[in-house]
């Protein structure tokens, strides 16, 4: 049979997303998902949604939910792009900002998404490598003659953070080079760069209502940035989905962000489960660096990442592991409610036993 597929689709090499088994349940600690629900306010949103307007399309602009938005981040609507999930908004950005001769730079160890985004957009990508093992090598990468760098804060999937102060440094030291701080797990670790979008034009925040919203399934991204920037990714949606949002989705996420009582809670309950987790595998003899997000990533002398995530997965328990080098050492395990975690460690104590 004739062949359709385009040579540039026979070419590309799509991301693989962590996997939603419908074999058996699991503890599912592979996708960085929250274990808690969403918010109530957003539930009563949902809810309350009138669904005889659904044969209208949703605002295209999605005002009220950007109204929101820049309320929470101290910034105005015009500073606001929506898309569906931050995987979308961090897509638009590759051909708005970059191009065939415009190569984007990142840490060879990170979200594995930006590189399938750049062959996707024909944008060439330049890496380079973590160092002391964990750490984003910020000199050297001021050093990457590029149009801009996606730096994963904290990154993907080490979890490690970097200060604000030291991301202003870098954002500073490069301007005039677009720096996009994907920050989908920022919140767990509370030093957010979007304030710094006021006063750096080559400043591009991203964020999510994936993970500290626990809304992964209702897909909403945004970005923070100069309106120049933001215009540029309108001008992407534009060519490409007029009504990425539908109007349950602007609801439901408005009413997320505006109850800010409960998206502290919970974040503070992740935080501390994160924080009691890595003390409990540390003292099984794992290498677990500093996390600031919402997942650890451990590895252990003598056993690897591949053994631990298949032994853990005949036991119930998933979680994410890559067969690629550096990462196959290591598994990312997200951070359960305590009662997930307790079971992770029972089951990692068997298996080292
Ligand atoms: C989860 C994640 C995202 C995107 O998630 P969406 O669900 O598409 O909003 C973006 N960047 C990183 C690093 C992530 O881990």
């Amino acid at each position: 049979m004739k062949n359709f597929l385009s040579e540039k689709a026979r070419s590309l090499a799509p991301y693989t997303a962590g996997e939603q088994p419908k074999d058996k349940r699991y503890i599912k600690l592979n996708t960085n998902e929250n274990p808690y629900p969403p918010s109530p306010r957003a539930l009563a949103a949902l809810n309350t949604f009138k669904g005889d307007t659904l044969n209208l399309y949703p605002d295209p602009q999605a005002e009220e939910l950007r109204k929101a938005i820049a309320l929470a981040e101290g910034v105005s609507p015009e500073n606001v792009f929506c898309g569906n999930g931050s995987d979308e908004v961090l897509a638009l950005c590759f051909p708005a900002f970059f191009g065939e001769k415009e190569s984007a730079c990142f840490p060879a160890i990170t979200y594995s998404f930006y590189e399938v985004f750049a062959r996707f957009f024909s944008v060439p990508v330049q890496t380079v490598s973590l160092k002391e093992e964990f750490y984003i090598d910020f000199e050297r990468l001021k050093g990457i003659d590029c149009r801009g760098y996606f730096i994963a804060n904290p990154n993907a999937p080490t979890g490690a953070a970097v200060p604000l102060a030291e991301m202003e440094r870098f954002i500073a030291s490069v301007p005039d080079r677009l720096v996009i701080a994907d920050e989908a797990y920022m919140d767990f670790y509370g030093q957010s760069c979007a304030p710094l979008t006021r006063k750096y034009e080559n400043l591009l925040v991203v964020k999510t209502f994936s993970k500290s919203y626990s809304l992964a399934g209702m897909r909403c991204g945004y970005a923070v940035g100069c309106p120049s920037l933001i215009e540029g990714l309108f001008r992407m949606k534009d060519c490409f989905n007029s009504y990425p949002l539908d109007g349950i989705c602007q609801a439901v996420c408005r009413a997320a962000i505006e109850d800010i009582a409960y998206h502290k809670k919970t974040v503070r309950l992740v935080i501390s489960e994160r924080v009691r987790l890595q003390a409990e595998l540390r003292a099984l003899g794992f290498t677990v660096p500093e996390s600031g997000a919402n997942f650890l990533f451990v590895g252990r002398a003598r056993i690897s990442g591949k053994e631990i995530y298949t032994r853990l997965k005949e036991e119930g328990v998933l979680v994410r592991f890559w067969d690629k080098p550096f990462l196959r050492d290591f598994c990312r395990i997200t951070v359960g409610a305590r009662e997930q975690n307790d079971v992770l460690i029972e089951k990692l104590k068997q298996i080292l036993s």
